[in-house]
């Protein structure tokens, strides 16, 4: 930032309430990073409690051009967050209030600072449901999954975010404050411009407040948890699923390598010899979900499995989705850095995508862990890399070269649910068109005429 723009700062610190712009070295470390592996220091961090004030802040920004990043809670996995430009951090953490949950029209609306599970909870308990819900949401913010369509193991039978979001308040770069769609759960009134800021990854505006929409509670869940012996027995078991005419709230799978290191974290002998796991829920009324349970299971029987397991209600189901939370952390056991990608492809290709995970492996001599929302083609394919070891961050990058390239030959995507970020900048150029990259220019421009937004990211 140069003198003129640290100026300008300094008198907006004395029109904002006492606290809001922090210069202090601790408080700028603090949002510096994500949970990616790219850092930069911000020069100040903002920490507004109104959408006045982000307004603002924006406002004087865009006048002296200085850059902007917002940020929720950081929990980002692609470096969404990080301040590459320096410049202020704007950060939504202190916008943290449900400010509504009515119960008669099915909406929760909330600040974009409030963490996802605590909006949950709230609602929760009185009876209703907002569905998305990504592994990070006892941390995430619901403005950060807004800006980058978070989704999870339900989404499959829900939907994403996007799905959920009937209204919103969002404040432009040049410090406009948008109402964007209602509180009704149809509305075609005009362009649907609230999705014009889903996925968006804080490059077009800053989202500051949410309205949601609620479902009501199913009163019943249950689960399946299946070991097989091969993944084309595991995608052979989910074809099944389908063709059952069950479309369950979750179905999750995950691959030899990861069962190995979960049994070596858990010790759990039900793994031993499983070279695939599938979970899946169903949720509903009580007597129907006891019904479905019994159909389910036979229709994952039609495929050799080793083991089956049943939970009815919340706690066993719980119990279930324990051994699934332990992935990541047995993935970490292993003392290797886990490159997380979060590709997608076409359903069809599940199996191919778990064979070519298996080539990848012999081809760049690393080891692949894969599992995830197989429901939905959205597999987590983490490359795992001892980066003491001479060229592994070359062989690292040639199988992710390989991984994007083949998963973009089948119509896939190179990121269903974290984002693009600095993580997936190098790969952008390959996923998506000229003539599409041209029009993601031609929206920012529009929007952030100076370019402060998030600057130093895809777009
Ligand atoms: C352990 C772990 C598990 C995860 N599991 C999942 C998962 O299951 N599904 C999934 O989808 N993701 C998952 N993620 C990724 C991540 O949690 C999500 O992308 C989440 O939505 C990020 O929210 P956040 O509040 O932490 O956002 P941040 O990391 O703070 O920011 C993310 C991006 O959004 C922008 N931004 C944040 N808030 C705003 C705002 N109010 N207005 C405008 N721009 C904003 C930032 O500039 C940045 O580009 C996981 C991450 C971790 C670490």
């Amino acid at each position: 930032m140069n003198p003129r723009q640290r100026q300008a700062l300094r008198r907006l610190e004395r029109a904002l309430p006492a606290g809001e712009l922090r210069w202090d070295q601790a408080t700028r470390e603090q949002h510096a990073r994500d949970k990616w592996f790219a850092e930069r220091l911000p020069d100040a961090v903002a920490l507004p409690r109104s959408t006045a004030s982000v307004a603002r802040l924006l406002a004087a920004a865009h006048a002296h051009r200085i850059p902007v990043t917002a940020r929720g809670a950081g929990h980002g996995y692609v470096g969404g967050c990080v301040p590459v430009r320096g410049g202020v951090v704007l950060s939504l953490a202190r916008m943290n209030r449900i400010r509504e949950i009515h119960a008669g029209d099915f909406v929760a609306v909330v600040q974009a600072g409030v963490i996802t599970q605590r909006l949950q909870a709230a609602v929760e308990a009185r009876g209703l449901f907002y569905p998305p819900d990504p592994a990070s949401r006892g941390d995430s913010t619901v403005g950060g999954n807004i800006v980058t369509n978070a989704g999870g193991p339900r989404c499959l039978k829900y939907g994403v975010t996007r799905d959920y979001l009937l209204g919103s308040e969002v404040v432009l770069a040049d410090g406009t404050v948008l109402e964007l769609g209602s509180r009704t759960h149809k509305n075609k009134t005009g362009f649907d411009l609230n999705r014009l800021f889903v996925g968006s990854e804080g490059l077009l505006g800053v989202v500051t407040e949410a309205t949601l929409k609620l479902l009501p509670l199913p009163p019943e869940r249950a689960c399946l948890a299946v070991g097989l012996s091969s993944s084309a027995d595991a995608a052979r078991a989910i074809e099944s699923i389908f063709a059952a005419g069950f479309l369950p709230c979750a179905l999750e799978v995950a691959d030899a390598f990861t069962l190995a290191a979960a049994q070596q974290r858990t010790g759990s002998r039900r793994l031993a010899g499983c070279q695939a796991h599938i979970i899946v829920e169903i949720d509903g009324q009580r007597e129907s979900v006891r019904r479905e349970l019994r159909l389910l299971e036979r229709a994952v029987r039609r495929v050799p499995v080793r083991f089956v397991e049943r939970g009815l209600g919340a706690a066993a189901c719980e119990q279930l989705w324990q051994l699934r939370r332990e992935f990541s952390y047995a993935l970490r056991d292993t003392g290797l850095t886990k490159l997380n990608e979060d590709v997608a492809v076409p359903r069809s290709r599940l199996e191919d995508l778990f064979a070519f995970a298996a080539r990848l492996q012999r081809r760049h001599g690393l080891q692949v862990a894969c599992f995830g929302h197989a429901g939905d083609g959205n597999i987590h394919v983490n490359v795992m890399v001892d980066f003491t070891q001479p060229g592994a961050r070359a062989r690292s990058e040639a199988a992710l070269d390989d991984l994007f390239r083949q998963v973009l030959a089948w119509g896939g995507v190179i990121t269903g649910e974290h984002g693009v970020g600095l993580a997936k900048r190098r790969w952008w150029p390959q996923a998506v068109s000229p003539s599409v990259q041209a029009l993601h220019r031609k929206l920012k421009r529009a929007l952030d005429p100076r370019g402060i937004l998030n600057p130093g990211k895809f777009v």
